[in-house]
């Protein structure tokens, strides 16, 4: 069997978002967006479901996933709705819905449900992606108020730069945000990752919570006492030996500067490795860090092994977890933690739980 898996540790998410929960120090909704940000949805929110104040998600496929698996918690569809069809839906799986824009709001206007809807509704306080413009906030909330086709209203806005501490864009979301909903009503929801681990201000009444869960901090060196949650890993399968000047790979990338050992590893960019990490992006074999040489191919990538003899086939390389924090491979790579989780494909998923053991 091809050695190539992530093992998805469901203790360490939970107590990641048990931290997240404590630092925010009110609910929080466990964002588990983009099957739980390729650590598998189902198995994350059974795992998080007697803690978790309740999930988010982006659309309405992926709250249904969750409800087939018999999640009962409060879900928020953080995209919304796409068109009216959608809100049958809504209403038979007990969903909560983000509106962001005019249309959404004139869907709802124009529904007919039994009981009312739970309504996030999103104000733009700078990140200029989507929501309500702050002078256009009061009037939103009084249409939904006045369409009766409401309950709560809960508020909320999310921020553009909350993982750079030191850039004030923040600051101004946060008054922006508090300016434009002074006079309404409702819970307040600011924070996603970064504004419950480095913003108190942005602390409220619900925090949205989703990188941090899975142990990838989005201020790395901040200390803030996460755990990864997964470890993607694989073995040596063959070894070869180049003598100084010879050409490795595709692209012949690498070139052996000294007589150098390398070990060919299972596992490729088919799997999510991603193609654009360097020479150099840190690898464990054994427990040892060591480097990835010459270009990444579909199926397999080599490390460079001339430092470490013990090291041969079958021996255990870590592409990252908690020897090889993801976040250094995405810093390699050009890229961010987020997107090499979401890419993990193809491998054997292995979870660990302590509680269903
Ligand atoms: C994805 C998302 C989050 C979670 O963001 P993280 O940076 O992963 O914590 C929070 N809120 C909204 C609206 C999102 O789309």
């Amino acid at each position: 069997m091809r050695p190539a898996r992530a093992l998805i540790d469901l203790d360490a998410l939970r107590h990641n978002y048990r931290l997240a929960r404590l630092r925010h120090g009110s609910r929080a909704l466990a964002v588990v967006k983009a099957n739980a940000y390729g650590h598998g949805a189902v198995r994350c929110a059974r795992a998080l479901e007697a803690d978790a104040d309740g999930f988010a998600v982006a659309c309405l496929e992926e709250a249904q996933e969750l409800r087939a698996a018999g999640i009962t918690r409060p879900i928020l569809l953080l995209e919304g709705v796409f068109e009216p069809a959608e809100l049958d839906a809504v209403e038979r799986d007990d969903l909560w819905m983000v509106v962001h824009h005019a249309e959404q709001l004139r869907i709802i206007e124009a529904a007919r449900p039994a009981t009312p809807y739970a309504v996030w509704l999103k104000i733009n306080s700078g990140m200029n992606r989507v929501g309500f413009m702050p002078e256009a906030a009061a009037d939103a909330w009084q249409r939904l108020n006045a369409s009766g086709k409401v309950g709560e209203i809960t508020l909320m806005t999310h921020f553009a730069r909350a993982d750079e501490p030191h850039v004030i864009g923040t600051e101004a979301q946060i008054s922006r945000f508090d300016a434009a909903t002074a006079d309404l009503p409702g819970a307040r929801s600011l924070a996603n990752s970064a504004g419950v681990l480095g913003w108190p201000a942005a602390h409220r009444d619900w925090a949205r919570p989703g990188i941090l869960l899975y142990g990838a901090d989005p201020m790395p060196d901040a200390g803030n006492g996460l755990l990864p949650v997964m470890t993607l890993e694989s073995r040596v399968m063959a070894v070869r030996e180049l003598a100084a000047g010879e050409p490795l790979g595709y692209g012949a990338r690498f070139h052996a500067e000294r007589p150098t050992r390398v070990g060919l590893v299972a596992m490729g960019y088919a799997d999510g490795y991603p193609r654009s990490a360097p020479d150099g992006t840190p690898v464990s074999v054994d427990g040892q860090p060591t480097g990835l040489i010459g270009r990444v191919s579909m199926d397999m990538l080599s490390v460079d092994l001339t430092d470490l003899p013990a090291a041969g086939p079958g021996s255990r390389v870590e592409l990252w977890g908690n020897e090889v924090p993801v976040n250094a491979v995405a810093q390699g790579a050009g890229t961010i933690a987020y997107e090499l989780l979401c890419n993990v494909k193809r491998v054997r998923f292995e979870y660990r739980d302590s509680l269903s053991a």
